[in-house]
């Protein structure tokens, strides 16, 4: 058997065809196909290429150790440029705390640092996250907003230690603060985190499926800002507002669209097309919904850590077809 290493370039839709072909080609010739790389890149869009990112790697989602990321925002500014990354935006959660740090470390590597903060949002009861980039973080109407939001948190924290308290499981409180750089920002990663040193689950996907996500036993509901003071901080700023990862919520089509247009109307600029979040083929939907709504399109690998991010800094695939990138607004192109 042969064995050699496959890049197969691919426009996103065609996958279960272009695997078939090859795997006959290899067939055809003798060998046998033992793996499949997924290098994303797109063909030229018809009449032109609109929104490709096959000239510049860039990637518009991320955090450090100033919310839920492990890595410092100079190690991850560092990750970012060895892996090829040359536009970059911090976005940690409700926080901008680390962005000097990154801009220090991008300007000694040359990478260029796009200020960036994900505000979390509750929408219908669901929690929506707004991604501002292009944000000014000295801005006060932008600071007094995330101090609001981060606000709740300590509370919340107390709350879910209670509820593990109650199942036995015990420190949660402490251990999930000592994980937590910024005090300010004990988020649920880091009581996975715990539970995952604990060895009480064996991932942090699976303590979000067992204890911490929506629905299971340890889940605190919280108030979280609301959309249009979200929208509006980061327009206060000087910053565009994104939704963040669309595919993730468990909206139907009706309240999907009522956000959409809503986000729209409350002046957002645009919709991650491109997220880890998504599935290749919810790149086109998503690309569909974002020409529908008038809203531009962005993308973000929303890496938070070497050891659980599935997508790694620097490997983002490019926009389908037909989308308007965010970053041409933020004069990137
Ligand atoms: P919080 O803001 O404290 O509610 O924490 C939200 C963070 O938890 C998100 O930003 C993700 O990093 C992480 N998260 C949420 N759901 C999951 C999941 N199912 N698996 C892994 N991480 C998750
Ligand atoms: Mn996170
Ligand atoms: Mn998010
Ligand atoms: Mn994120």
């Amino acid at each position: 058997m042969i064995t050699r290493r496959l890049m197969v370039r691919e426009s996103g839709v065609v996958i279960p065809e272009l695997v078939g072909s090859v795997s006959q080609a290899l067939h055809a010739a003798g060998c046998a196909l033992v793996e499949f790389t997924f290098d994303y890149i797109p063909l030229p869009c018809p009449g032109g290429a609109v929104g490709a990112t096959e000239l510049i790697n860039l990637d518009l989602h991320c955090h450090s150790t100033h919310s839920d990321g492990t890595l410092r925002p100079d190690e991850l500014v560092a990750r970012a440029a060895q892996r090829g990354v040359e536009v970059l935006a911090l976005t940690d959660h409700d926080d901008t705390g680390g962005l000097a740090e990154a801009h220090a470390a991008a300007r000694r590597l040359g990478l260029r640092l796009i200020d960036g903060v994900e505000i979390s949002v509750t929408w219908r009861g669901q929690t929506v996250h707004i991604v501002g980039l292009g944000i000014d973080p000295g801005n006060s109407i932008l600071q007094t907003g995330l101090a609001t939001t981060r606000a709740g948190r300590a509370a919340r924290a107390e709350k879910m230690a209670a509820a593990l308290d109650s199942l036995g499981i015990q420190g949660s409180l402490d251990g999930a603060r000592a994980l937590a750089e910024n005090p300010q920002l004990v988020s649920r990663t880091h009581f996975a985190r715990f539970l995952v040193q604990g060895g009480v689950v064996k991932d942090v996907k699976s303590a979000f499926k067992r204890f911490l996500g929506a629905g299971q036993p340890c889940f605190v509901p919280h108030q979280w800002a609301n959309l249009a003071d979200a929208v509006g901080w980061i327009k206060a700023s000087g910053g565009m507002a994104v939704i963040a990862h669309p595919g993730r919520y468990p909206f139907d089509t009706g309240q999907l669209r009522d956000l959409l247009s809503e986000f729209r109307a409350l002046g957002g600029a645009a919709i991650e097309v491109v997220t880890s979040s998504h599935k290749p083929h919810q790149y086109a939907t998503y690309a569909a919904h974002a020409r529908q709504y008038g809203l531009a399109a962005s993308a973000g690998s929303d890496f938070h850590s070497p050891q659980e991010s599935f997508h790694d800094l620097g490997q983002l695939p490019a926009l389908p077809c037909g989308c308007v990138p965010v970053w041409n607004a933020l004069g990137v192109s």
